[in-house]
């Protein structure tokens, strides 16, 4: 990759031959440590065709970004890749708790079914002892009006 590197004015004179920047931007950069946006250009010197990131202010003279296209690319895939994997542990973390969830909820469907039927014995005892004070009460009515005829 040196061959597809340039000479790079630094702000003091002195030429730097390098490609990019490591300490200020990995992947695919957005903006250049002097605060203007990053853009893509084609190299016209050393290896005419050979795409590069640069500043949009990289005419001043001044020291800013540079940065080849395709190792800008490939760092911005490893950690796009490494961004997925992570994602897919997260799915795969979801899938568990919400399996755990429908066992949860088939469980409860089972309870509320034990529960409901529970209610409707109740329900049928209670009806039918109301059933039997209602006969004992006119049982009662009836003896007392016929002693108190
Ligand atoms: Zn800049």
């Amino acid at each position: 990759m040196s061959d597809s590197s340039r000479s790079t004015s630094m702000p003091n004179g002195i030429l730097a031959d390098r490609c990019h920047d490591d300490e200020f931007d990995y992947g695919i950069p957005t903006h250049c440590f002097c605060g203007g946006r990053a853009q893509l250009d084609t190299q016209s010197t050393m290896n005419p065709g050979r795409r590069f990131y640069t500043c949009q202010n990289s005419d001043d003279g001044a020291h800013h970004i540079r940065k080849c296209f395709d190792e800008a690319v490939m760092q911005e895939f490893t950690y796009l890749l490494g961004e997925l994997h992570k994602m897919h542990e997260t799915l795969q973390r979801h899938k568990v708790e919400i399996l755990h969830i429908y066992d949860l909820h088939d469980e409860n469907v089972m309870e509320f079914a034990r529960l409901r039927e529970m209610i409707a014995k109740k329900s049928d005892g209670i009806a039918l002892e109301l059933k039997n004070v209602l006969v004992a009460i006119f049982v009662l009515v009836a003896i007392i009006i016929y002693l108190f005829k």
